[in-house]
């Protein structure tokens, strides 16, 4: 639930979630949304004294979210689907010899994640986002999406399908989760 509170001039809103933790912890999202969770007995009017506690943490961590640079655009929005597609079209063939059937290829801007794989229905969706990812991060998603059609879990059998096509996929994840959009 989303809960506002006000100290002063100053207004923090935040999304509160309960959960099984030890007391109360607080984070903020990339995109500026303030994340407290508290174990349900923890009572309000501490989780409020607590983010209060916090406001220095929060402005300056919003600040600094504020005056990060845009990303670069390393494709158009027309571009990018054309882009997947020839990826997904050259890494098939590796995968065919797998047994895998060519699949739906769909696109949409999603916020949490890259792509994703539904191996039963033989869907792949991929993040129209994918325009401020660079070529070789692109192909790494790729080839995780199409991995997921040979073990549809993050397992470690999944890594090590991914590492045959991909060795260098741990450095291609870190660089997309630099990517703030
Ligand atoms: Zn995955």
């Amino acid at each position: 639930m989303i809960k506002t509170i006000t100290s002063g001039e100053k207004s923090i809103s935040y999304e509160l979630t309960y959960k099984n933790v030890k007391n109360i912890n607080l984070r903020i999202k990339s995109d500026g949304t303030v994340m407290v969770s508290a174990n349900p007995y923890v009572p309000i009017g501490i989780i409020e004294k607590f983010i209060l506690s916090k406001q220095d943490f929060i402005s300056n961590a919003l600040n600094k979210l504020k005056n990060r640079p845009s990303p670069t655009q390393y494709y158009t929005q027309s571009q990018i689907k054309d882009v997947i597609l020839d990826i997904c079209k050259s890494v098939y063939p590796y995968y065919e010899k797998r047994g895998v059937k060519f699949p739906e290829i769909k696109f949409r801007p999603m916020t949490s994640c890259w792509g994703n794989c539904r191996s039963v229905k033989g869907i792949l969706t991929f993040n129209t986002n994918l325009m401020y990812a660079p070529l070789e991060c692109i192909e790494y998603v790729v080839f995780h999406e199409f991995t997921h059609f040979l073990q549809s879990n993050h397992s470690q059998k999944f890594y090590e399908e991914l590492s045959l096509v991909c060795p260098d996929w741990k450095d291609k994840r870190k660089m997309l989760k630099d990517i703030h959009i």
